[in-house]
């Protein structure tokens, strides 16, 4: 869940701020890019944890509302995962991120694993243990469901994996991390991993795979409002183009309508765009 209080300027440490006001909301890349997937018209089915707080409560409630299937959700005794996020006036901000019930979504329960089975993509994000996304992408493969990683928020994969991504999504700071250095070496990704999509912000984004294709698809001009979760919103779409048997760089295409259609709006998960709404920044 996102804390997020909006104020004046950001307290210093010690200081205490008056603020203008506190707005709540679904967070998380996992709980984002389920509802983006959701909104996008994919069948979306989450897989996580909720904590037994009021929070835990509210989340499941938001995703379902948002037409993500929760019936697998597991709840653990103890607290959601938070994000405390304070905004200043100027947009800048301080993100206290608490994990909560993430840290406590480990190994996979036969019903998880043949949902991932029964799927056409797997869509994993970091911010839950590493072990858990290895043994997702294991079931996935198992089962002939593509394994798509979103390396948010940025660190190193663990080599157990690796075999098992058929498509890395990464924006140019999880690139860098992933195959460290200072500069994007493709080459050093595609040894990795045989597909990967970069995102390059409001340059579009870029797919490369192992067969030589390798395509700077623009990204599409919009009026910028807000440019938070617009990788979500792009990852989320993207799963669901790819998921249809569109084609990859088709679907980047798809996926870039929809970061464009996010960023035009205030906000994170409030901001994901609908289909239609992906659809009109598309065809326009
Ligand atoms: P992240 O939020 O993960 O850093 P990016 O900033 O690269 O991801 O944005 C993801 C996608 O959203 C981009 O590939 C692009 O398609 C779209 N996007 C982001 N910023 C803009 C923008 N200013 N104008 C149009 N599209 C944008």
């Amino acid at each position: 869940m996102d804390l997020v209080g909006l104020a004046p300027k950001l307290p210093r440490p010690g200081e205490t701020v008056l603020g203008d006001e506190f707005v709540m909301m679904a967070g998380g890349k996992g709980a984002n890019q389920a509802i983006a997937a959701a909104r996008a018209g994919g069948q979306t089915v989450f897989l996580g944890a909720i904590g037994s707080d009021a929070f835990g409560v509210n989340l499941n409630a938001r995703l379902n509302g948002a037409g993500v299937d929760m019936r697998h959700v597991r709840t653990s005794y103890g607290p959601s995962g938070v994000a405390v996020i304070m905004v200043d006036r100027a947009g800048e901000n301080s993100i206290l991120v608490a994990p909560g019930a993430n840290n406590t979504f480990v190994g996979l329960t036969e019903a998880e694993q043949a949902e991932i089975a029964a799927g056409d993509v797997l869509l994993c994000q970091q911010e839950i243990p590493a072990e858990t996304v290895v043994a997702a992408a294991r079931a996935a493969r198992a089962g002939g469901t593509r394994v798509v990683l979103n390396a948010a928020p940025a660190r190193e994969l663990p080599g157990e994996l690796l075999p098992n991504i058929d498509l890395l999504v990464v924006n140019e700071v999880e690139a860098l991390m992933v195959t460290g250095g200072d500069t994007i070496d493709v080459p050093e990704l595609l040894s990795l991993v045989p597909r990967v999509v970069l995102t390059l912000g409001g340059s579009g984004s870029r797919y490369v795979d192992r067969d030589g294709r390798d395509e700077t698809v623009p990204a599409f001009r919009v009026e910028v409002t807000d440019t938070t979760a617009a990788g979500d919103a792009f990852t989320g779409a993207l799963a669901v183009a790819w998921g249809e048997g569109r084609d990859l760089v088709e679907a980047v295409r798809w996926a870039n309508a929809a970061g464009a259609a996010c960023v035009r709006r205030v906000g994170a998960s409030n901001a994901l765009p609908t289909r239609d709404e992906i659809d009109e920044v598309y065809r326009a």
